[in-house]
């Protein structure tokens, strides 16, 4: 098909080089076979070592899943109030908070923390979820049944404040060294790992001591936090062998763990086809503006023209009033055969017109340069977030995949959509910066030294075994984000 492309060997087969697992059914998970089509670049390739520890894992999955005899023992544990020794299988809860992309960064960040300590990943998703992502182990499934009889009332946390978190219950003396031996171990806690990081000793060794003997493990986050699990002393060596690259830690689990359902799927493939296959090249713009950092709709769009104009993204356009007559449509016709050999798609995200419709505008009153076509598009502009509506967060989801298919990313700083974008495209995208205290930035972007997400919430200045988190260990893979001052990602 046009404009579909393969960079990479590792890349070019529908199981991404040996990523996913075979054996999932065709016709009911059809992105999880053909999104290798659409994606531009397969820049890393999963190692040989988390092949393996995948394919233990998807084992160790089915064994455990819901539904099994394992998972009836271990609800039972559950509903005794203790934990047990010598369990075979543990569980880590992933909990629904806040939008589609923070969700996705704290699922990935919680998968990796499964595959760590060998626990299974359950996602407890709600009806606003439901129909999103195809199931990502063959033969079972990762949704927890949260029917009546589950012994865990009122699962999804109201607050990040939460009475059943790991730091509340060590100061209860519930958990942890001082906890009173005979009492046992309970058998959940709740992991608070939200943007206010309530549970920061999560990121020590000896912490991890003691989450290792609690059977169930309830993730509240939004963050994306793989990156301070290399603080952790007991996991380093094993995300050394995991990923010999750093940069490819979200790229590979997102794109593992990732495969959005059939009707999520329709809707991201037909518009690819309609609007963008044709182009020779894409270039997704996300434009997300939040209330801490707004300023009025032309300073924004003149920040997008300015940050693109500093990192050469975006066609320039012919100075004059352009017009039929002027320049650009005679080159046009010498340069582009009419098989979209010299056009570009700009593909804009946003729950806003606004900027699609100054960015039509203006390749529609002036010609680019060099006689370039350019067409500008927006699938939908939803004016709000709407996370408890399904076909809300289909549209939403669609959007990242439409972003992801993409040559070129500029993307909103702090925004997670984007990073979800960027991560699953394995595209380092240029990152425009938010405008603090509603001053426009100056430079207006950068260009990211990574493809990975950024922490926008790191466990700074938390000690473990009464010292301070080895700075020198982590600045060697770490750096302040580029839309972040307080936050670290790996490049
Ligand atoms: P963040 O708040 O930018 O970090 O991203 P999230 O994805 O966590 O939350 C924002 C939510 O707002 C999304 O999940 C969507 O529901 C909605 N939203 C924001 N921007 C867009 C967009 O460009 N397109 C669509 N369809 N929805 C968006």
């Amino acid at each position: 098909t046009a404009g579909l492309t393969t960079n990479a060997p590792h890349g070019r087969d529908d199981l991404l080089g040996g990523l996913l697992p075979a054996g999932m059914d065709r016709r009911s998970c059809r992105s999880w076979y053909e999104s290798w089509r659409y994606y531009k670049y397969f820049p890393y390739a999963a190692s040989p070592y988390l092949q393996r520890k995948l394919r233990a894992y998807e084992a160790r999955h089915r064994r455990c899943a819901p539904g099994t005899p394992l998972y009836a023992k271990s609800l039972e544990q559950l509903r005794s109030g203790r934990s047990a020794d010598g369990m075979e299988c543990t569980y880590v809860v992933w909990l629904p908070f806040d939008g589609l992309g923070n969700r996705m960064l704290s699922m990935v960040s919680g998968f990796l923390y499964a595959l760590l300590t060998e626990r299974i990943f359950l996602a407890a998703l709600p009806p606003d979820s439901a129909d999103l992502f195809c199931e990502p182990f063959p033969g079972t499934t990762w949704r927890l049944p949260v029917d009546h009889d589950f012994p865990i009332k009122d699962l999804v946390p109201q607050g990040q404040h939460i009475d059943k978190s790991y730091t509340r219950l060590l100061d209860a003396k519930v958990v942890g060294p001082d906890a009173n031996a005979t009492a046992g171990v309970p058998a959940y806690v709740y992991l608070s790992m939200g943007w206010q990081l309530k549970d920061p000793l999560f990121f020590c060794g000896e912490h991890q001591l003691v989450l290792a003997k609690v059977n169930w493990l309830l993730l509240y986050s939004d963050l994306y936090f793989a990156q301070s699990l290399y603080a952790v002393a007991e996991f380093q060596d094993e995300l050394r062998r995991l990923f010999p690259a750093k940069e490819s830690v979200s790229h590979l689990l997102s794109r593992y763990l990732f495969h959005p359902t059939n009707p999520v799927w329709s809707l991201t493939t037909r518009y690819y086809r309609t609007y963008l296959a044709s182009a020779k090249r894409r270039i997704g713009v996300q434009i997300r503006m939040f209330s801490y950092g707004s300023i009025p709709a032309d300073d924004m769009y003149a920040q997008i023209l300015s940050c693109s104009r500093q990192e050469h993204i975006l066609p320039e356009t012919d100075g004059g009033g352009g017009g039929a007559s002027d320049n650009g449509v005679l080159a046009t016709r010498s340069d582009d055969n009419g098989d979209g050999s010299n056009s570009t798609a700009i593909l804009v995200a946003s729950l806003y017109a606004d900027y699609y419709e100054r960015l039509r505008s203006r390749y529609y009153e002036h010609a680019a340069k060099g006689g370039e076509t350019v067409a500008v598009f927006q699938p939908s502009h939803e004016e709000r977030q709407a996370t408890d509506n399904l076909a809300h967060n289909q549209r939403a989801l669609a959007e990242i995949y439409l972003l992801s298919f993409s040559e070129e990313l500029l993307i909103s700083g702090r925004s997670t959509f984007g990073y979800v974008s960027s991560n699953l495209a394995g595209v380092r995208p240029t990152i425009l910066l938010t405008a603090y205290g509603h001053k426009v930035p100056e430079p207006p972007c950068r260009r990211a030294v990574s493809m990975e997400p950024c922490n926008l919430t790191p466990p700074l200045g938390v000690e473990c075994r009464g010292k301070p988190v080895d700075k020198e260990d982590l600045a060697r893979h770490l750096r302040v984000c580029e839309d972040s001052n307080d936050s670290v990602k790996f490049f």
